[in-house]
């Protein structure tokens, strides 16, 4: 390379410097300005972030602070008032004379003072007298004889019989009454069993055989067992309880009833508990007791102390306005442990689904309903796992479910006795609820009628029913769903009674001598007038 050439090249590379530089130095700002463009940027970011965790956070506080004062609403609404006409204040479980280990079961369920009816049957029944009681569920009625039979019992392992007999209804009833038991006896040692039907009935033999104190029992199981097996021999039981003896009565058992009284010792103590004292309940009581104290605690004519009723007219005579209304209801207002009570077993199913349809999470508890079914959905409801509780009337009746918020009648209910029957499920022992009676035009009156009967105040709920045409339009679209629902599970019913039936052809044929060695079972109604009985049910449900 030539010294000229060098030269030339050099001063290239300068001037390529002097250019680099140039546009360095122009670039610098530039860069600079991005720079902190950048970084104010960031700083920015970082601080939007920061209000925005912070407005989080403090919308979260909000949010606690909101719940803990509805918590502490609702805890208020639900603190027990202590009515005298429902508590006995001027006393308390120790002056009732009830043990240690009985009244820490009571205070452990929170129970605070004793109710009338407690203050007024434990003495009685520890001192064995027969008693009449005329009180209603939720009065406190059930521990009102379990507590006295409990301390009674409870220590006299030793001799080989059960010495009381508890007898309810219902099957529900009998295992609310079992699950009480289960609750007061915490603390002690005393045994009982439970003997309902769809149970599977060699468990209860087995049970029977080991003496348990306290036999809790519906009528049509314990006269099976009394007739048909060697388990059970009623002749040593001191102390017989009728429960919800108008009940009994009402639902055909009172030949049940007078088989176990003829099969229990003629000395025994008897207590006899009716919500209404009715001519058959009377009749019952003159065969039953032996010169009884009677005890009645009545308070506001059926209807509890915390309950406020409400009527929600509908304006027309629609019923589809009933069912889009009802929809409307739930999802806008009654979101909480709510029981809606139906008028027939249909509707009631018709509804479930239709909830189904709109995610609102329910149970249905009806006739229609096998035991188990019934059992699991009264457990479920019980223990929150549904929101909504949709039931007939003889389902329901008698059910004892903690911090029911509302009871919605879909329509009036066919009498006063059903109604404060139903408004009874809320607003229990003493706590607040609501109970909300749907009411097409027609019905208004008959429903005013109704309510004059029971004398509490009846107050309208304001409630805009402006979406109802909209939901109406909805429910059109649900319909052919609905229908073909109900109609694959009439089918799969259909299927399911043919193998059943198949099944009990082929072990017909399978165990014939075996079948045909048995003694008959003994019924103590005919068939006939187990089915008369039955379609009387029915028509009830
Ligand atoms: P019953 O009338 O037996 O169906 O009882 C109704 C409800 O009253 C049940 O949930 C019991 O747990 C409750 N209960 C019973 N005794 C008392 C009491 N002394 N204080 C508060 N609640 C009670």
């Amino acid at each position: 390379m030539s010294s000229s050439e060098i030269q030339s090249d050099s001063e290239d590379l300068i001037q390529g410097q002097k250019d680099f530089d140039f546009y360095a130095d122009l670039l610098n700002p530039a860069e600079k300005l991005r720079k902190r463009i950048q970084q104010s940027t960031q700083k920015q970011i970082t601080k939007l972030v920061k209000s925005a965790k912070k407005n989080e956070k403090q919308q979260k506080k909000t949010k606690q602070i909101i719940q803990k004062i509805k918590n502490e609403d609702l805890q208020e609404n639900n603190q027990p008032q202590y009515d005298p006409k429902i508590f006995a204040t001027n006393t308390d479980f120790q002056q009732l004379k009830l043990n240690k280990s009985l009244i820490k079961a009571c205070h452990e369920q929170g129970y605070k003072y004793p109710t009338q009816i407690q203050a007024q049957i434990i003495p009685l029944v520890l001192a064995g007298k027969d008693v009449l009681a005329s009180s209603c569920t939720g009065s406190g009625k059930t521990a009102a004889f379990l507590l006295p039979l409990m301390q009674r019992f409870g220590n006299t392992k030793s001799q080989k019989y059960s010495k009381a007999l508890i007898v309810l209804p219902t099957r529900e009833l009998a295992l609310q009454c079992y699950e009480m038991f289960q609750k007061l006896n915490q603390f002690s040692n005393s045994t009982a069993a439970l003997v309902i039907g769809a149970v599977p009935i060699q468990q209860q033999e087995a049970e029977l055989r080991r003496y348990p104190d306290i036999i809790i029992a519906t009528p049509g199981r314990i006269v099976d067992l009394m007739k048909n097996s060697f388990s059970i021999d009623l002749s040593s039981i001191e102390v017989l309880v009728l429960d919800e003896a108008d009940r009994l009565m009402e639902m055909g058992f009172e030949a049940e009833i007078k088989e176990i009284l003829q099969q229990t010792p003629r000395d025994r103590q008897t207590v006899l508990v009716s919500a209404t004292l009715k001519a058959t309940v009377k009749q019952l009581s003159l065969l039953a007791l032996h010169k009884p104290v009677k005890v009645s605690v009545d308070y506001v004519d059926g209807l509890a102390y915390g309950l406020k009723q409400y009527i929600l007219r509908i304006d027309s005579d629609d019923e589809k306005d009933r069912e889009a209304t009802l929809l409307a209801l739930l999802q806008k207002k009654f979101t909480e442990k709510t029981i809606i009570f139906v008028r027939t077993k249909h509707d009631c199913h018709r509804l479930q689904i239709l909830l189904g349809l709109k995610d609102l999470s329910c149970c249905e508890l009806h006739g229609n309903l096998t035991q188990q079914q019934r059992i699991q959905a009264y457990e479920d409801f019980k223990e929150g796992k549904y929101q909504y509780l949709l039931a007939t009337d003889l389902a329901a009746r008698g059910l004892d479910i903690a911090n029911v918020k509302a009871v919605i009648n879909y329509e009036i209910p066919y009498e006063t006795s059903r109604y404060i029957h139903r408004v009874g499920r809320t607003a229990r022992i003493g706590n607040q609820g609501v109970s909300v009676t749907i009411c097409l035009k027609r019905e208004v009156s008959q429903f005013k009628q109704m309510i004059k009967e029971s004398k509490q105040k009846l107050f309208k709920l304001n409630f805009n029913l402006e979406s109802i045409n909209e939901i109406k339009q909805e429910l059109k679209q649900l319909e052919s769903k609905i229908k073909k629902i109900i109609k694959e599970e009439v089918f799969e019913k259909e299927i399911h009674q043919t193998e059943i039936l198949a099944q009990r052809a082929q072990n017909l044929i399978q165990h014939r001598v075996e079948i045909m060695r048995k003694p008959k079972k003994e019924w103590i109604q005919s068939a006939q007038q187990k089915k008369l009985r039955n379609q009387i049910q029915e028509e009830d449900n």
